[in-house]
């Protein structure tokens, strides 16, 4: 088991559309983990409405996402699984980090610039203060682990940022309070494996995503084996035979992407996919593809739609997640309130 003071945190948006990338890049580790760490893993609403969501669809793709976690093997009993807005420690701590956080910091997010595009002005604030609360969604839990993909690997350091600037700013309340020097910790980004980036399938230069408007870029949780064997046909490749060396995909997106889904699926890695494929067709790899993709996410399709048809188990999963969560948020809340100097009941 983990030692006492390590603790695994992550978050999936409910803003629809949840793909392979998602299952790859988080869904898939947060269930190796919950062997070694204690888990807490949060459908973030709140980081969703950073963007419109309509109300009716947003409360549909919370519950999706709780589906998709329970679906893949997470334990919502032995581990924490609830929705963020039932817990407003997220949105209290946020607020505090706000404060710490600077503005030249903000203004170095990648995500941001991509997501707000070219009229920035017409960004919602929210979106732009979006890093702070995913510093407070992993530190109010004082978590040391954050398994994501590779594209929120800038937003974990800005957390890490964020914590060492609140212990210095702090330091003699901190140690006034007798509380650890070290009040938050650092905590480590858990990015590894063979598809920390799945690429779309239509643009070996464009990560594959929720938000992105072409479906055929994705391939979804929730797509059958037909419409899985569609996209991967018609995935984008070049022309050439597959790749014989690790070293040839560095030059070739679209190969390289393709070998990454099939080793991590596989739970194998890319030399030994290589080894197996390099130097066939893209059409006898691709058959190979849709096969393994199809055996492995048709079952978690099926238990999705299973527990989607039944809200009420999945409400009562994320309403016991959240009184457990609230738990262990409270007490660093209190703490943090007293650091900062705020009068308490
Ligand atoms: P959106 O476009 O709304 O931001 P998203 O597809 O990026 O959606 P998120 O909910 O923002 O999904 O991210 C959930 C988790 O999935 C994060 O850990 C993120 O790093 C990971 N992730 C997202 N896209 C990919 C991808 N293409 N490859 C690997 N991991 C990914
Ligand atoms: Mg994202």
């Amino acid at each position: 088991m983990a030692n006492a003071h390590e603790r695994v945190f992550s978050g999936v948006q409910p803003t629809g559309n949840l793909h392979l990338g998602n299952y790859l890049g988080a869904i898939k580790r947060f269930v190796e983990l919950q062997d070694r760490f204690e888990c807490l893993y949060c459908v973030v609403d709140l980081h969703a409405i950073t963007v419109w969501q309509d109300p009716a669809e947003l409360k549909k793709s919370i519950r999706e996402v709780a589906a998709a976690f329970l679906a893949a093997g997470v334990d919502g009993t032995k581990h924490i699984v609830f929705n963020q807005s039932q817990v407003s420690a997220h949105a209290e701590l946020a607020w505090i980090f706000n404060c710490v956080a600077r503005l030249g910091w903000l203004n170095r997010m990648t995500q941001f610039k991509e997501k707000a595009g070219k009229d920035r002005e017409n960004a919602s604030v929210g979106l732009y203060a979006y890093p702070n609360l995913m510093a407070a969604d992993i530190l109010a839990y004082r978590a040391t682990h954050v398994p994501v993909g590779e594209d929120q690997k800038q937003h974990l350091e800005l957390a890490r940022d964020i914590a060492q600037k609140f212990n210095n700013d702090f330091s003699k309340s901190i140690a006034d309070l007798g509380l650890a020097e070290k009040f938050f910790p650092q905590p480590e980004p858990l990015i590894a494996g063979p598809a920390t980036r799945v690429m779309s399938l239509r643009d070996g230069a464009r990560k594959m995503s929720k938000s992105e408007p072409s479906d055929a870029s994705r391939i979804n949780l929730t797509d059958d084996a037909d419409q899985i064997a569609a996209k991967i046909r018609k995935a984008k490749t070049d022309p050439l035979p597959l790749p014989e060396t690790v070293e040839e995909m560095k030059t070739r997106p679209e190969a390289d992407n393709l070998i990454g889904i099939y080793a991590a699926l596989a739970d194998s890695d890319a030399a030994a996919v290589i080894a197996q494929f390099g130097g066939q067709q893209f059409s006898q790899f691709k058959q190979a593809l849709v096969d393994l993709t199809v055996s492995k996410l048709a079952p978690i399709t099926a238990e999705m739609k299973r527990l989607v048809a039944d809200p009420g188990h999945i409400d009562q999963v994320l309403g016991s997640g959240a009184e457990r969560a609230e738990a262990i948020a409270g007490e660093t809340m209190n703490h943090v309130k007293d650091i900062v100097g705020f009068v308490r009941r």
